[in-house]
C-alpha cells in the first residue's frame, strides 16, 4: 500500500495527464467514470489530510479548454463546474440538504427543483445587448475563455437577433454546443474514409469543431446548441424555470424535457424516466442536472470554490465489462493505414456480444499500456462502437509482455512508415498490398461511391480472389458467363452484378471522383473538385496552384491529387473507365438547375418512354440528387415506369411493395418544388 502522500501525488499526476488528453487533445483515454472516481478519491484524501493540500491540485481547477489562436475574454461571472454523482441516493441527499439549509421542513414537499438533461457537448456563454448577439466565449478555465463568436454565428439554431421585446437590455445566456448523433456519424464516416483519427464521441467532436479556424468548415459540420441558464442584473422572473421558458420565446433552443419537480419521489421518477427516454434523443447526454428553481434560494445556498451548491449533476454510468485480451491484430486499410484491434474473449455488453474493439493507433496502445492477455475494460456509452477504456493491472499475468506495435506490414511485409505529425503508421506499398487493393475495390462499389448493387462490399474481395477484378476498371469487363462459374453466384446474382455495373455508368462525375480513392478526397472534396474543374482531363493536368485556388482545396489535398495522377497505372485505369463509358465530366446542361428533390432516393427505370429518352430520365434523376439502380430491391424507392415494363419487374415491385411512378407523375414531382 502506498502512503496517502504517495497516493495523492499519483492521483494528481494521473488527473493532470487526463485533463490534458481531454481538454487539449480532445481525445480522452479513460472513461468519465474512472476520471470522476479518481477525482473523488483525491478530494477525499485531501480532505482527510489538509496538510497535503495544494492550491494547484487538479481538484481545485475547472479544467481548461483555452486554445492558442483565439482571443481570450474574461467572463463577467465565472463559469463553474457542477458537483456530480452516479448515485440516486446522493441526489436524494442533496435535495434533503437543500431543504434543510433553506429551513424547509415541509415534509413530503420539497423546495421546487428543476430537472433537466445534461447535454454532452462543450459549454458556451453568449452575451446579448439590445436583443443582438455580441459575443460568444467558451468556458476556458472558468475565469476566462476563448472568443469563438465567428464560429458560433454559423450555428443556425442560435438566434443572432431576438424575438419579442421582453428580454433584458443586457444579459448572458449559457448553454451547451453539441454535435447531433447524425452529424457526428457523418463526420466520422468521412474521417474513416480519409483514414483520419475518429472522434471518440460527440462531445470531443463538438469541442474540436468549435475551435476550428475555418468557420465555413464549422458551418458544414452541423453543430447545434441547447440553453440552460440565464444571467442578468435585470432578470424578468424570480425563478430559473420561468426565465428559461421566456428564453425559448426569444428564440433559444430550450429542451422540452426541462421539468419542475416538487418532491424526492418526483426527482427519482424523473431519473428513471429520462434514463430510458434519453436513448431516443438526437443528441448525446451524459446525465441529468437538478437545480433549485427559486433564484433567491439559489443565492442563499451559494457556491463552493468549484461549483454551485444549488445544483447537482446525476451522471449515467456507461455500461462496461471486463474481459480478457486474446491478441492484438493489425489491420491494413484502403489508404494503407495500420489499425491495431483488440480481439477479446466474447463478452455481453448493452445487449450485444463484443469480440473486437479498435485501439485506433499506436499512441492509444501506449497510453493504455496493454500487455499480453490483459484483462480489459470495454465500454459502450451512447456510442455504438465498443471502446477499451482501461486495464485491470492487478489481473496481469506474471511476465506478460507489453504489446509492441509492428514494424512491417502484416500482409505484404513492407517496412511501415509514420508520417510526421500524424498518429498512424502506413504501409507504403499502395499498389501491391492486397488489403489496400481490395479496400479500393470495396470503396468503388460502395453505396456512397458508384453504388454497384449486386457486388456489395463482401463480393469485391471474392471477385479479386477469383482473379476477375484486379482494379476498378475490371468491373466493366465482367460477363455473366464467367460470374456464374463462381461459387455462391447463380444466374440471378450474376445478372444483378452486370446490371449494377451498367447502371454505374450514369453515376455523375463528382461521385466518380470520390470513387477513385484519392487520399483525402472525401465526398465533399470530390464534389468541390468536380464542379471546380469540370472534367477529368483538367483534373489530371492541373498544377498545385491551380488546385489550391479551388474553394476548400488545401496543399495536402493538392499534393495527393498530383501524386495520384502521376502514377502511370492510375492514368491507365482512368482511360479504361472512360472507354467503358463512365462519366468523366460534368454534364453540359446548366449546372444551376441542380436540386436535391430526389436526394436519398434510389430509382429503377423500366420500359419505354414518350416524353424523354431513358438516358435523359437517368440524367434527370442524377441531376436532382437521386440514384439510378439496375434492379429492383428492398432499397428501391420507386420504379419510374414507361410503356411495356417487363412483367417480372412488375411482379418484383409488387411483391416488395415498391411504388410504380409513371412518366407524367415523375415530371410533376420535379416541377412541384
Ligand atoms: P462537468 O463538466 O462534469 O463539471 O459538468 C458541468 C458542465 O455540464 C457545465 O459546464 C455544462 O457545460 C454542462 N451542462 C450540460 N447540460 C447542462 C445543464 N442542463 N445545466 C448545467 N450545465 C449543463
Ligand atoms: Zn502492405
Amino acid at each position: 500500500m502506498s502512503t496517502p502522500d504517495q497516493r495523492i501525488n499519483e492521483l494528481r499526476e494521473e488527473l493532470n495527464r487526463h485533463n490534458h488528453a481531454y481538454y487539449v487533445e480532445n481525445s480522452p483515454v479513460i472513461s468519465d467514470y474512472d476520471y470522476d472516481m479518481m477525482m473523488k478519491e483525491l478530494e477525499k484524501l485531501e480532505k482527510e489530510h489538509p496538510e497535503l493540500d495544494d492550491p494547484l491540485s487538479p481538484s481545485h481547477r475547472v479544467g481548461s479548454d483555452i486554445t492558442k489562436g483565439f482571443i481570450q475574454v474574461a467572463h463577467e461571472r465565472p463559469m463553474l463546474s457542477l458537483g456530480n454523482t452516479y448515485s440516486i441516493e446522493e441526489v436524494d441527499e442533496w435535495v434533503e440538504r437543500c431543504n434543510d439549509s433553506l429551513g424547509n421542513s415541509g415534509g413530503l414537499r420539497s423546495v421546487p427543483i428543476v430537472g433537466e438533461m445534461k447535454f454532452d457537448g462543450t459549454s458556451i456563454s453568449l452575451m446579448y445587448e439590445n436583443g443582438r448577439l455580441v459575443r460568444a466565449v467558451t468556458r476556458g478555465d472558468g475565469v476566462k475563455g476563448d472568443d469563438v463568436t465567428e464560429n458560433i454565428k454559423t450555428i443556425r439554431s442560435i438566434p443572432l437577433t431576438l424575438q419579442g421585446n421582453d428580454y433584458p437590455k443586457s444579459f448572458e445566456i449559457r448553454g451547451e454546443i453539441v454535435l447531433p448523433w447524425k452529424a457526428f456519424d457523418r463526420l466520422n464516416e468521412e474521417r474513416a474514409f480519409n483514414e483520419e483519427p475518429l472522434f471518440a464521441n460527440p462531445r470531443n467532436a463538438a469541442a474540436g469543431t468549435l475551435k476550428m479556424q475555418n468557420s465555413a468548415e464549422v458551418s458544414r459540420r452541423g453543430l447545434d446548441a441547447y440553453f440552460y441558464y440565464l444571467l442578468s442584473d435585470e432578470l424578468p422572473c424570480d425563478n430559473h424555470y420561468d426565465n428559461m421558458m421566456l428564453a425559448r420565446k426569444w428564440g433559444f433552443k430550450v429542451s422540452h424535457l426541462m421539468t419542475l419537480l416538487h418532491s424526492i419521489n418526483e426527482v427519482d421518477a424523473f431519473i428513471k424516466r429520462l434514463d430510458v427516454e434519453r436513448k431516443e434523443l438526437p443528441v448525446a447526454t451524459d446525465g441529468l442536472v437538478f437545480k433549485v428553481n427559486n433564484l433567491r434560494q439559489q443565492l442563499n445556498l451559494g457556491y463552493t470554490a468549484k461549483s454551485p451548491r444549488w445544483a447537482i449533476a446525476y451522471k449515467f454510468a456507461a455500461e462496461r465489462a471486463l474481459t480478457r485480451l486474446r491478441f492484438v491484430s493489425f489491420e491494413v486499410g484502403r489508404m494503407g493505414v495500420i489499425t491495431p484491434v483488440a480481439n477479446l474473449e466474447p463478452v455481453l455488453l448493452s445487449g450485444t456480444i463484443v469480440k473486437r474493439a479498435s485501439l485506433h493507433n499506436e499512441d492509444i496502445v501506449k497510453n493504455l499500456d496493454i500487455h499480453d492477455h490483459d484483462m480489459l475494460y470495454v465500454e459502450k456509452g451512447g456510442e455504438i462502437i465498443p471502446k477499451i477504456t482501461g486495464v485491470d493491472i492487478a489481473a496481469r499475468e506474471e511476465g506478460a509482455q507489453r504489446i509492441k506495435f509492428i514494424t512491417h506490414c502484416p500482409d505484404c511485409g513492407t517496412s511501415l512508415i509514420r508520417i510526421p505529425g500524424e498518429a498512424s503508421w502506413l504501409c507504403p506499398n499502395k499498389y501491391g498490398c492486397r488489403p489496400q487493393i481490395i479496400g479500393r475495390l470495396e470503396h468503388y462499389v460502395g453505396r456512397h461511391a458508384m453504388d454497384i448493387e449486386g457486388v456489395g462490399e463482401e463480393n469485391a474481395a471474392l471477385l479479386y480472389e477469383a482473379g476477375l477484378v484486379k482494379d476498378i476498371a475490371d468491373f466493366y469487363t465482367l460477363r455473366n458467363s464467367e460470374l456464374e462459374k463462381l461459387e455462391r453466384v447463380g444466374p440471378r446474382t450474376a445478372q444483378r452484378i452486370t446490371d449494377g455495373v451498367e447502371a454505374s455508368k450514369s453515376v455523375p462525375f463528382e461521385r466518380v471522383v470520390y470513387s477513385l480513392s484519392i487520399p483525402f478526397v472525401g465526398e465533399t472534396v470530390a464534389r468541390k473538385l468536380a464542379r471546380g474543374v469540370g472534367n477529368i482531363d483538367a483534373l489530371m493536368t492541373m498544377s498545385h496552384d491551380e488546385l489550391t485556388a479551388i474553394d476548400d482545396i488545401g496543399p495536402k489535398i493538392a499534393d495527393a491529387i498530383i501524386e495520384y495522377f502521376a502514377v502511370p497505372g492510375n492514368r491507365q485505369i482512368i482511360e479504361r473507365l472512360r472507354e467503358a463509358g463512365v462519366q468523366m465530366s460534368m454534364p453540359q446542361t446548366d449546372m444551376s438547375g441542380y436540386t436535391d428533390i430526389l436526394a436519398g432516393k434510389t430509382i429503377v427505370i423500366s420500359g419505354v418512354f414518350e416524353k424523354y429518352s431513358r438516358e435523359e430520365y437517368k440524367a434527370m434523376i442524377e441531376k436532382n440528387g437521386g440514384k439510378n439502380a439496375g434492379s429492383i430491391s428492398k432499397k428501391t424507392t420507386f420504379v419510374l415506369a414507361g410503356e411495356n415494363m417487363g412483367p417480372s419487374k412488375l411482379e418484383k415491385a409488387r411483391s416488395l411493395g415498391v411504388p410504380i411512378i409513371y412518366e407524367n407523375q415523375f415530371l410533376e414531382m420535379l416541377r412541384e418544388e
